[in-house]
């Protein structure tokens, strides 16, 4: 197993791409830490409650809750596969955690997505609660409006996706994330592609840096 790590502003595609290359290559594997966290609240475990409110306030949660869960993840995660990770690392006390875990991380993909962009990608986004499909009203809409095409589930909007959060996770990716490109630069790990355009052009462009 080996880890690639997914770098990009919040409603950079991360998700989508990410999701879009695990349906069509076997040995790759899809691993959101913000699926694992809404799924923790959603079961409204001691973790979940715990994160709950970072979450709501678009606010990162606490290093140690998000990186037991990730540990947990990479020790059951064996053979031939490549994990994509998406959302984790989310500053660099976590880039150490990961590094401290032993997992061997071979690259480090930074989807490049300008601000002015987010916002819009982001107020169209719908998520299918059951199966994790991501959409977009405009530039990925589903074949019945409102239906997820996979399992049939009532698309939903994120509670963190309304303008004003938005506002706030853009500032924390900024702060607190935005370091991790210098960081996997240093290490020789960080492959720059480019977030815009045609979807199926920016997920063959990660898969050719993978
Ligand atoms: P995401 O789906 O990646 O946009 O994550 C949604 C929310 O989950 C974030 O705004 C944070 O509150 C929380 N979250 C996800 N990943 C992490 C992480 N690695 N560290 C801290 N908080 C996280």
């Amino acid at each position: 197993m080996n880890i690639v790590i997914l770098l990009g502003a919040p409603g950079s595609g991360k998700g989508t791409v990410a999701g879009r290359l695990a349906s069509e290559h076997d040995n790759l594997r899809h691993v959101s830490s913000g699926d694992l966290l809404r799924g923790a609240v959603a079961k409204g475990t001691a973790a979940g409650q715990e994160a709950k409110g970072y979450m709501d306030a678009g606010k990162l949660v606490p290093d140690a809750l998000i990186a037991t869960m990730i540990k947990d993840v990479v020790a059951e995660t064996t053979g031939d596969v490549t994990m994509l990770l998406d959302g984790f690392p989310r500053n660099v006390a976590q880039a150490e955690i990961l590094a401290e875990m032993g997992a061997p991380v071979t690259g480090a993909v930074l989807l490049d997505v300008a601000d002015e962009v987010i916002f819009d990608r982001i107020a169209g986004r719908r998520t299918c609660p059951k199966c994790k499909a991501g959409y977009h009203v405009k530039n990925l809409p589903p074949k019945v409006e409102g239906i997820c095409d996979k399992c049939g589930e009532k698309l939903t909007i994120r509670k963190d996706d309304n303008p004003e959060t938005v506002k706030d996770r853009l500032v924390v990716y900024h702060q607190q994330t935005e370091p991790l490109i210098a960081y996997y630069r240093e290490r020789n790990l960080l492959k720059t592609v480019p977030g815009v355009g045609d979807l199926s052009a920016i997920v063959a462009n990660v898969l050719a840096v993978l």
